[in-house]
């Protein structure tokens, strides 16, 4: 095992983290900052994959009052107001920190203002963005920064275990995968930023980047941290259908069709959303996966199983101007979607749930901060498009303050628990000891059983029987070995821990989805589907004791406005 030693160790390179790397040397130029990541900097996670963009209140009219109250009713007052004033509160800034100081270049007006458009669930247009390729301009201009500092990166090194003093009571480092070579890397930190971007790819259908498999999480678990919110996984309702095999199938086709007068088609070819709302197409995310759930499970599914979206009688050519990226990218996998019919199905896209943590960023574990993503509080049982880049963006910036703030109390590094580190290799090289095999097998078997049990319609009957496959499954996982022991680059030994982290933080989703016995947001229970009063929410927590999890209701502290008011100033009556 190698050793190294920094002051402050990033885990995750998205909007949270490179954020929190620029931040932290801005507040401590001396310090030494180490961004640590599964793939390249600049290159990996979903903060590059943001197409729609950037909410935050800017224009006339407009006002951070109003976009908390959207984000408070968009979360079911599950949300946790103090972390949500300071997302919306601190949007404004970082957003001209973006333009003004990093260099990002977003569409604007012609009269010279930002331009900024509707996303479903705001009373105001205030989506910053650049076309649809919001994501990759941010990250670029990120990147850059990055690399012109004095930063240190440990790129293709993947984050497997917190390690903490020997009496539990502080972080010493993070345990490593070098990926290149295989080796276990040591880094001594005296602050870390959890910032690996959660990632719901555990089921069948998903959106995010491939190197996201809740890693961060499943480490916080192990260590004992709480996690909040996690029944709450947000689907999109249109990912692309495009068969098996193909990694295209689930990445998004985006709303924006359905917005403008696109149709969805059953199997049957008959249009059914008016059936389950009013809205038809236009209904809210959660509505339209449920409704075109319903449909596939009716047996009224497409030939891939899924339902079709119809766009040609709006013009093909009208489609081909309005819709441009999105004709090719069905192109590209043989679909003609301005002139004929395309399948989709919902995708599972975020988790709303994550590390609890304080709106400074810290954690109960001390010298560990959290930020994005891996995160839960903010969105509460669900996320307003537009406020996932915000939320990384905001708090990964005040992540680095913190950071910056606290290694100046700290001397020296923490000693770390030896023990520990030793018990966590042997963990990890345990697939290479072992002759099972069967892990393509567990994977689609995983997928089945989130997809199925755990996703957009649940019931206790559906939700008791994956715990039990979930058991089998990790069970299976830990017999699976590795026939080829060479480590540089072992991508089934890098499935193999993917899978063992995915299962965990699945067993967290189905308890955390068994315990709400009531529907909001995205949880939808159809043994239970009202939603019980507002003023008594309570979210769930979930915690590891051993093999066991332990789960808890915390009840919602609404500490700037209670469900039923408003902090929004009435308009003023017309003279
Ligand atoms: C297709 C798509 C479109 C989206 N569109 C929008 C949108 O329009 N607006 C919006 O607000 N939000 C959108 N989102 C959501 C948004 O992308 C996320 O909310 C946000 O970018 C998450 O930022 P993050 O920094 O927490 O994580 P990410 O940007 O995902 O970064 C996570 C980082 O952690 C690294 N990592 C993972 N595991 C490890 C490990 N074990 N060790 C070390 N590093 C690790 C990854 O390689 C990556 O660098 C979209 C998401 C997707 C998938």
């Amino acid at each position: 095992m190698r050793t190294q030693s920094t002051d402050i160790l990033i885990l995750g390179a998205g909007g949270a983290g490179l954020f929190a790397a620029l931040h932290a040397h801005q507040l401590a130029p001396q310090a030494s900052i180490t961004v640590a990541v599964k793939g390249l900097l600049g290159k990996c996670g979903c903060t590059r994959m943001v197409q729609g963009g950037y909410n935050v209140a800017l224009a006339e009219g407009d006002s951070v009052e109003r976009h908390f109250m959207d984000t408070i009713e968009g979360s079911k007052w599950l949300a946790d107001q103090e972390l949500a004033w300071t997302l919306v509160t601190k949007a404004v800034e970082r957003i001209h920190e973006l333009e003004n100081e990093l260099g990002c270049f977003f569409d604007r007006n012609p009269d010279g203002t930002i331009h900024q458009k509707a996303f479903a669930g705001q009373t105001f247009d205030r989506t910053v963005h650049k076309g649809d390729l919001t994501g990759i301009e941010i990250i670029n201009r990120l990147a850059e920064q990055v690399w012109a500092r004095n930063i240190h990166r440990l790129e293709e090194h993947r984050a497997i275990e917190f390690i903490k003093t020997a009496d539990g009571q502080q972080l010493a480092g993070v345990l490593m995968i070098d990926m290149r070579d295989g080796e276990f890397v040591f880094v001594r930190a005296k602050a870390v930023l959890l910032a690996t971007g959660g990632g719901p790819t555990m089921y069948r259908y998903h959106t995010p980047s491939g190197d996201k498999s809740c890693d961060g999480l499943a480490m916080a678990l192990r260590a004992g941290l709480a996690l909040r919110d996690m029944e709450m996984v947000q689907f999109h309702p249109t990912g692309l259908l495009a068969g098996s095999g193909t990694r295209m199938t689930g990445t998004v086709i985006e709303e924006g069709l359905r917005g403008a007068g696109g149709y969805l088609l059953n199997g049957q070819q008959e249009r059914f959303m008016h059936h389950y709302d009013p809205r038809g197409e236009r209904a809210t995310r959660d509505i339209v996966s449920r409704s075109i759930y319903s449909e596939m499970r009716a047996g009224r599914a497409s030939p891939n199983g899924g339902v079709f979206i119809q766009m040609s009688h709006l013009g093909p050519e009208n489609v081909r101007k309005a819709f441009k990226g999105m004709v090719e990218r069905c192109a590209d996998c043989g679909f003609d979607l301005a002139g004929g019919m395309v399948e989709v199905v919902p995708t599972a896209h975020y988790m709303m749930g994550g590390v609890v943590f304080a709106p400074d960023c810290s954690t109960e574990l001390p010298g560990l901060f959290a930020a994005g993503e891996d995160t839960g509080g903010v969105h509460g049982a669900n996320r307003l498009g537009g406020n996932g880049v915000a939320n990384s963006t905001v708090f990964g910036g005040i992540a680095g303050e913190s950071m910056a703030r606290w290694i100046e109390q700290q001397q020296t590094f923490a000693p770390a628990d030896e023990q520990a580190i030793a018990q966590s290799i042997a963990q990890h090289e345990r697939p290479f000891q072992q002759h099972g095999q069967g892990l393509e097998e567990i994977r689609e078997q995983l997928y089945a059983t989130m997809w199925e049990r755990v996703g957009i319609l649940r019931s206790s009957t559906d939700l008791q029987q994956a715990q039990a496959e979930l058991q089998t499954l990790a069970q299976g996982l830990h017999s699976v070995g590795l026939a080829q022991a060479d480590r540089a680059f072992n991508l089934s030994w890098h499935d193999w821990l993917n899978l063992r982290n995915l299962i965990d933080i699945s067993r967290v989703i189905a308890a955390a989805a068994l315990a709400r016995e009531d529907s909001r947001g995205a949880h939808y229970r159809e043994d239970f589907p009202e939603t019980r009063h507002l003023e008594q929410s309570a979210f769930t927590t979930i915690r590891a004791s051993g093999d066991h999890l332990d789960l808890q209701w915390t009840p919602v502290q609404f500490t700037r406005v209670k469900p039923g008011e408003t902090i929004l100033q009435a308009e003023p009556a017309e003279a």
